[in-house]
C-alpha cells in the first residue's frame, strides 16, 4: 500500500493522520437503494488511520471476503479541533476538501447487520478509505457539488452535495458532540446512489465538479 500524506492544493499539509469519521445514509437514494430507512439523526461511524490510501495510486481490494463496494464520498479535511462547535467554526476549521471511495465488505456487512453486530470489520479494514488531494474551497460553496464515479468509463454514481440530508457544517457540528475532530481528521460526508461492486482490473475515475478529477485502478491485494 503506498503511503498517504494529506495534500493541500498540491503541497503537503501540515497536519497529522488522523481517525475518519463517516455518515452512512446522508443521500434519500441511497438510503433506499440499499432497502435502509432515511433515518432522523446521522448514523455514524469511525475508521481508523490505518485505513487511509492514496486514491491516485491504484486501490487494493482484499479477496477473502466477498464483495467490496465502491462509495464515492465528498470529503473535508479538518484543520482545527472541533470541540461541540457551533457551524461557523465548523466552517472555520475546514482545512480542504476532497473526494474518498468509502470501500465497503457488502456481504460481510449484511451479516453482521443481521446479527446487530457492529460494522467495523467490514468499513475499518486497512486501505478502506482512499482519499484524494484536497482543494480549497469557499464553505458557500460546500453544498454545490456534484460528486461522480465512473467504472470502466460507465457512470455509476452522479449527486450533489445539494441533496444531502445533513449538510456539511451541520454534520460537523453534530459530529463533534460526539468525537472531539482533531486537526488531520477526515469526515466522510455519505454516499449518492449507484453503489456497486469493484473487480480487480476495473479502472475508477472520481470528480468532484471540475476541481477534481482522479483516475485510479482497482487491484487484489496479494
Ligand atoms: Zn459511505
Amino acid at each position: 500500500m503506498s503511503a498517504y500524506i494529506h495534500i493541500v492544493d498540491g503541497a503537503p499539509a501540515s497536519l497529522p493522520l488522523g481517525k475518519i469519521v463517516c455518515v452512512g445514509r446522508n443521500f434519500a437514494d441511497h438510503a433506499k437503494e440499499l432497502n435502509n430507512s432515511v433515518p432522523q439523526e446521522p448514523v455514524l461511524f469511525i475508521k481508523p488511520s490505518t485505513a487511509l490510501a492514496d486514491l491516485g495510486a491504484p486501490v487494493e481490494i482484499p479477496a477473502a471476503w466477498g464483495s467490496c463496494h465502491f462509495e464515492a464520498e465528498m470529503t473535508v479535511l479538518i484543520g482545527q479541533p472541533l470541540t461541540r462547535c457551533s457551524e461557523q467554526q465548523a466552517a472555520d476549521a475546514i482545512a480542504g476538501v476532497g473526494i474518498a471511495l468509502d470501500l465497503t465488505l457488502r456481504d460481510l456487512q449484511a451479516e453482521l447487520k443481521q446479527q446487530s453486530l457492529p460494522w467495523e470489520k467490514a468499513k475499518a479494514f486497512d486501505g478502506a478509505c482512499p482519499l484524494s488531494d484536497f482543494v480549497r474551497l469557499p464553505a458557500s460553496e460546500l453544498q454545490d457539488q456534484q460528486i461522480q464515479l465512473r467504472q470502466n468509463g460507465q457512470l455509476k454514481q452522479d449527486g450533489n452535495s445539494a441533496d444531502m440530508i445533513t449538510p456539511v457544517l451541520q454534520l460537523l457540528a453534530y459530529i463533534s458532540q460526539f468525537f472531539t475532530l482533531q486537526p488531520g481528521d477526515v469526515v466522510l460526508t455519505g454516499t449518492p446512489a449507484g453503489v456497486g461492486p469493484l473487480a480487480p482490473g476495473d479502472e475508477l475515475q472520481l470528480n468532484l465538479s471540475t476541481k477534481l478529477n482522479i483516475t485510479t485502478h482497482i487491484i487484489e491485494r496479494s
